[in-house]
């Protein structure tokens, strides 16, 4: 992050009140008065000293149910929230205190926010870089435009990967016909993805011949994409890292992913996981990546781990991620407390898990057997020990849309996992 988008400090305890209450659209209040911070001689805000104390408001770009959780977390604490979303249903919006419907470039919608607002976060990577950057301009902003810029393009990602000395997977970038032309045949079979706007396994296309390869990037419209060798999968995993204005940094244990149809479906945390020696190394690495970044939030770090056990990095999300939701109910801070604490300036606490955790998403499919839409059995998931729903406000279920996820938590790991498995059993997901 430049030291322009933290020109602003947070604002100091000590030497400005805290705003009185909800800031709403036309409420009249004040804007908070903001004390220039302190800066380390890299140009960091230093945040020794000044923090955003809870009873001031605190924005949030996006209405999705990261947005939600966080609203959720900070609400807690007694900070007030305004979601900017165009989505008068969106599930941050439902909880917040005051929500702008509005598009996210929309100028006014983001003074108003800038205005009402001591601090602002995001919680979806494709926001506008040029909305965090009009926000910057007034108020903290974590994480930056430049950050977030960086993560919404695989081809930088990836480049940033490189340059911080973290093994990625083979690829090259694919954005003329003449680089088409020039992959190297190592690289098939491949995966072709979207250097932009990719999610949930969206916008990538699996091809094994050089004919493939060219009709998935006229199929894609002939965007810039990146071209990925397809490797030998054993197991997925991420990390997630919370980095404060001054570079300090903790983490939450590595975690277990499984990703179904491209889409995460199960998330398992518990000491039989990954071994010790991935962990470590995949810890390092995203530390690495973070600090690299002079990244201000929380960061999460997806990694494959191949059949010989080494460790590829795969992306990285500017934001709290599905894989960490198990925070909230298996961690005495959860990720949406630490997305709270970096963007407020508050200590950022080594998180401590308590239990064996499962994760399990819950998608819209779980919905459609034959007809209408039926919710899934809730009271017989929930008759299960150590079992906690959570669900986003989403009105309308639909297939592969994300209405919620499960966790579980039990004393033990074999206890966790047969309440895993029953309840999958139980809302017919696939046996893991
Ligand atoms: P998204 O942004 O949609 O999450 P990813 O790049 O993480 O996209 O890909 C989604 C999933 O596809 C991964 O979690 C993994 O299961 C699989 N995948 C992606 N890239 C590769 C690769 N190079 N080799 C093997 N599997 C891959
Ligand atoms: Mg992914």
């Amino acid at each position: 992050m430049s030291a322009h988008e933290r020109s602003e400090g947070p604002l100091r305890a000590s030497s400005a009140p805290s705003e009185p209450g909800p800031a709403g659209s036309g409420s009249g209040l004040s804007s908070p008065t903001l004390a220039p911070s302190a800066t380390t001689d890299d140009g960091e805000a230093a945040s020794a000293g000044g923090a955003i104390l809870p009873g001031a408001t605190l924005g949030v770009l996006g209405g999705g149910q990261l947005g939600r959780m966080f609203v959720q977390a900070a609400q807690s604490m007694g900070y007030f929230t305004v979601v900017l979303d165009p989505d008068a249903a969106s599930p941050a919006g439902l909880v917040s205190h005051h929500h702008i419907h509005a598009d996210y470039l929309d100028p006014q919608a983001l003074a108003q926010l800038a205005q009402q607002c001591a601090a602002i976060t995001t919680e979806f990577e494709n926001v506008p870089a040029p909305a965090l950057r009009q926000l910057a301009a007034r108020r903290p902003v974590a994480p930056g435009a430049a950050v977030v810029a960086i993560a919404q393009d695989r081809a930088r990602e990836k480049a940033h990967f490189v340059a911080c000395g973290v093994p990625c997977a083979p690829h090259a970038v694919v954005e003329t016909a003449a680089q088409l032309e020039a992959v190297p045949g190592a690289l098939l079979p491949g995966i072709l993805k979207t250097a932009r706007l990719g999610y949930d396994g969206k916008g990538q296309i699996r091809v094994a011949t050089r004919v493939e390869l060219a009709a998935a990037w006229a199929g894609l419209g002939g965007v810039p994409c990146v071209l990925e060798k397809m490797l030998p999968l054993k197991m997925e995993c991420s990390v997630i890292v919370a980095r404060g204005a001054d570079g300090a940094m903790v983490h939450f244990p590595v975690q277990r992913n499984l990703h179904r149809d491209g889409i995460l479906a199960v998330t398992e945390v518990h000491e039989e996981n990954v071994p010790q020696a991935l962990c470590e190394s995949a810890i390092i690495a995203t530390k690495k990546i973070a600090d690299g970044l002079r990244y201000v939030g929380v960061m999460c770090v997806e990694f494959f781990v191949l059949q010989d056990d080494t460790l590829v990095v795969n992306e990285m999300a500017p934001r709290p991620h599905n894989s960490g939701h198990y925070t909230i109910d298996a961690c005495d801070l959860s990720q949406f407390d630490l997305q709270l604490r970096a963007l407020t300036g508050l200590p950022l606490v080594a998180p401590r898990q308590h239990s064996p955790a499962i994760m399990l998403n819950l998608l819209g499919d779980l919905w459609f057997g034959s007809g209408e839409p039926v919710p899934p059995p809730w009271p017989d998931v929930l008759a299960l020990p150590g079992a906690r729903l959570h669900l986003y406000g989403k009105e309308r279920p639909r297939p592969a849309r994300k209405m919620g996820h499960l966790s579980i938590t039990a004393a033990t790991v074999a206890q966790v996992r047969a309440t895993a498995r029953e309840a999958a059993r139980l809302l017919g997901l696939d046996a893991f």
